[in-house]
C-alpha cells in the first residue's frame, strides 16, 4: 500500500517531532503515522531500506530508531525537508511508495509574513495612489507607475501561464512541480520572471503612491527577494543538473534589458 498522496488533507496533525509535522493516526510502537510535509514519509510503510537517504541530493533524510514497529526498527526522517528541491528522486525510487514530496510555497512564518507584506505594499500603495494621488505630487512618475504595473503583471503571473503548459508536471502533482526546465515565453527572457514581476509591481506601487512606506518596504523586499533567488538557483542546479546550467548561460537571471536583447537576437 502506498502513502496517501492527499494525506495533507485526509489526515489530522498529531503534533511534531523535532519541528517536523506528524500526521496521525499514531499509536506507538505499532502505528507511527506520517512524518513531514514537503517531503512526507509514511512510517507505517517504510521498510528502512535507505534508498531515499542515498538518492536525495539535498540530504533531507536521516535515520530515526523505531523499535517494535512491524515493518522496520528504523525509519527515514525528513529532518531537512526545508531544503527539498522537489526533484522527486526519493519518491520515484522508494520501493514501498512510502514518500510523497510536493511544493508547498513559503514554509517558515517569516517567509509567509514577507509574502503578506509584499501584497500589502502592492495593494496599499496602488490604492493609496489611486485614491489620494501621489504623496510627492509627481504626476508624471505616477503615470509611469501605471505603465510599469502593466509591464510587471504578466511576469508576476508567469508560472501559472508557462509551468502548466511547458513544465510537464507529474500527473496528480501541482503545476509548480515541473520536471523539465521551462525556457519559453517569460522564462526565455529571464530565469526568474515571477520574482522579477514581484519587484516590478512593487516598483509600480512606489511610483503610483510615492509614499515613503511603500518605498522603504519595496526596496527592502526587492533585496530580500534577490537573495532568495540566489538560494533557489542552487537548488535548481541540483534538481535539473546540466540542463539548468545550460539555461543559465543562455538566459540572464533577472536582467530584463539583457534578456530582451538576447531573445530578439535569437529570433533574427
Ligand atoms: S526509500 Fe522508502 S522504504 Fe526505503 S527508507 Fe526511504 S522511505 Fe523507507
Ligand atoms: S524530492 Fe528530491 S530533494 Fe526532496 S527529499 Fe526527495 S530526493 Fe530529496
Amino acid at each position: 500500500m502506498a502513502i496517501d498522496a492527499d494525506f495533507r488533507k485526509n489526515r489530522k496533525r498529531a503534533g511534531k517531532q523535532e519541528g517536523i509535522a506528524i500526521w496521525g493516526p499514531v499509536n506507538p510502537p505499532e502505528m507511527l503515522g506520517i512524518r513531514g510535509n514537503a517531503a512526507g514519509v509514511d512510517w507505517d510503510i517504510c521498510n528502512g531500506c535507505g534508498i531515499c537517504l542515498d538518492v536525495c541530493p539535498m540530504h533531507v533524510y536521516q535515520w530515526r530508531e523505531t523499535p517494535g514497529h512491524p515493518t522496520s526498527d528504523k525509519k527515514a526522517f525528513p529532518a531537512r525537508e526545508i531544503d527539498c528541491v522537489q526533484c522527486l528522486k526519493c519518491e520515484t525510487q522508494c520501493p514501498e511508495q512510502a514518500i510523497n514530496a510536493t511544493f508547498l510555497g513559503p514554509q517558515s512564518w517569516w517567509e509567509q509574513a514577507t509574502v503578506y507584506v509584499m501584497f500589502l505594499q502592492i495593494i496599499g500603495g496602488i490604492v493609496y495612489g489611486a485614491v489620494f494621488g501621489p504623496y510627492w505630487d509627481f504626476r508624471i512618475l505616477q503615470y509611469l507607475g501605471w505603465v510599469v504595473l502593466a509591464i510587471g503583471l504578466p511576469f508576476f503571473f508567469s508560472p501559472i501561464i508557462y509551468f502548466q503548459k511547458r513544465g510537464k508536471p507529474q500527473e496528480g502533482k501541482t503545476f509548480m512541480l515541473t520536471t523539465v526546465v521551462v525556457d519559453k515565453g517569460a522564462y526565455g527572457i529571464v530565469r526568474h520572471p515571477q520574482t522579477l514581476g514581484c519587484i516590478i509591481v512593487m516598483l509600480a506601487s512606489m511610483l503610483i503612491s510615492q509614499h515613503w512606506a511603500a518605498i522603504i518596504i519595496g526596496l527592502t523586499l526587492s533585496v530580500l527577494f534577490y537573495r532568495w533567488v540566489l538560494t533557489e538557483e542552487k537548488g535548481l542546479v541540483v534538481k535539473f543538473g546540466d540542463d539548468y546550467k545550460s539555461y543559465m548561460q543562455r538566459v540572464p537571471r533577472m536582467n530584463l534589458l539583457l534578456g530582451t536583447v538576447r531573445m530578439l537576437q535569437q529570433k533574427k
